[in-house]
């Protein structure tokens, strides 16, 4: 009997908790799915009985369509399956019950077996994990297992085990049809891309702020980013790094990012002589955040998002980051605040991100006096900030913004 065709059932986390809300977010969910497959050729997505299942008419990217799947925030499992018609394995084992035969399950034992011979590999031991979705099936969970154990078993010789089992092939018993797969990726869970509102994200080239923006997206919210560079323009400043960084996001989003690119030129030349060392580096910070406001009020962006975990660094003191932003109305969003910079290095290594933000690059905070106050005080900032002008700066800054629309990297 040849098997029939490979679908890719994905399952969904936080969405399932939602109430009367739910819909909606399915909806936005399927599209992004859709949008994340687009060039694979015809893909269909169905929801059944809580798994949307995934048929692509060119099978030979199966794997690549789950790879990208992986990246689709709001699912949490992805798994390459084999999907068996019930029709034929009901009346298969209706006349297997109907005769007093051992049911055979011919076609359930030989993707197990198929899926066994692909994936045990050096395994000591084997799995079957047997569910119902659908009971109405004439099999129990503990009978399939034992049934389809057997064929493994006695086409590989190595031994079924019931528990921390080296590989494990699951059976899924739905109304329709019967999903059979070893392969179960987890994915990262979330809301689904774009169901948030708009954010802006301070993106820097180091490796926190790309693990903040990362993180926004994946709790829904559309970002855009803000980069602040040191050159009169981008290519002068040679921001490719922070262009690869923005399109190494974009392949978690199903459309493309923007990313705005803006010179600190005009806070350099308003703060010399104008900003003693010491208030430096917290100036500069609140020249960008207040730029990056600006920003976002004229794109619509509900929140300002920045890669500040508490107390890393000078400026991330609790007194600075308090005396950076009195009078900002914007929300300012801080994923990693509470996060060691090892935490912050391991979710940037699971993310695909590190190797890029180790890249060299010299970043416009890394050239500020080294001898920064560890606690500003907002009013000096507010007198300072008159003094030099800085609304001029700000002014000046957002509208030489130069904007990039970045697709993901290939
Ligand atoms: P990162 O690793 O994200 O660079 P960091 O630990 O180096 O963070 P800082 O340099 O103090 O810390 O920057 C704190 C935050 O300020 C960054 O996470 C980022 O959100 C923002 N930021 C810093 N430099 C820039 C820049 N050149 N352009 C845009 N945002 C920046
Ligand atoms: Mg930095």
């Amino acid at each position: 009997m040849s098997l029939p065709t490979p679908v890719i059932a994905c399952t969904y986390s936080e969405i399932a908790l939602k109430g009367r809300n739910r819909k909606l977010f399915l909806r936005k969910l399927l599209n992004n799915m859709q949008a994340m497959l687009k060039g694979l050729g015809g893909v269909t997505i169905h929801h059944v009985e809580s798994r949307l299942l995934v048929r692509l008419h060119d099978e030979t990217r199966t794997a690549e369509a789950a790879a990208r799947l992986h990246r689709v925030f709001g699912l949490q499992w992805v798994s390459p399956a084999i999907e068996l018609d019930r029709g034929p394995l009901d009346a298969e084992l209706a006349d297997d019950l109907d005769a007093g035969r051992e049911p055979r399950l011919t076609a359930v034992c030989e993707a197990a077996c198929q899926l066994a011979d692909e994936g045990l590999g050096r395994a000591r031991n084997f799995r079957i994990h047997a569910r119902r979705s659908d009971r109405t099936f004439g099999l129990n969970s503990l009978q399939i297992g034992a049934v389809a154990g057997a064929a493994v078993h006695q086409r590989s010789g190595v031994p079924g085990r019931m528990v921390d089992a080296d590989f494990t092939i699951d059976v899924l018993v739905l109304r329709a049809s019967v999903l059979v797969f070893a392969l179960k990726e987890q994915a990262f869970g979330g809301l689904p891309a774009c169901s948030s509102g708009r954010s802006l994200v301070l993106l820097s080239g180091g490796i926190d702020s790309p693990v903040a923006a990362w993180m926004l997206m994946r709790r829904g919210s559309r970002c855009d980013f803000v980069h602040f560079h040191s050159g009169r323009t981008p290519e002068e400043a040679d921001t490719g790094k922070i262009e690869d960084l923005t399109a190494l996001l974009a392949r978690w989003s199903p459309m493309p990012l923007h990313l705005y690119l803006v010179p600190v030129v005009p806070y350099e030349m308003r703060a010399i002589g104008a900003i003693d060392d010491s208030h430096d580096m917290v100036m500069f910070r609140r020249f960008m955040v207040r730029t990056a406001a600006r920003l976002a009020r004229r794109h619509k962006c509900l929140a300002l998002v920045t890669g500040d975990s508490l107390g890393q660094v000078a400026s991330q003191t609790l007194h600075n980051l308090a005396a950076i932003s009195p009078d900002i109305s914007l929300p300012i969003l801080r994923p990693l605040v509470g996060l060691d910079k090892h935490e912050i290095t391991a979710w940037s290594h699971r993310t695909g991100l590190f190797e890029t933000s180790i890249r060299p690059y010299r970043d416009c905070c890394s050239i500020r006096s080294p001898r920064p106050t560890l606690a500003a005080r907002g009013i000096d900032l507010l007198r300072l900030s008159e003094a030099m002008g800085l609304e001029d700066a700000v002014r000046e800054a957002a509208d030489a913004a130069v904007r990039r629309v970045i697709a993901p990297e290939a």
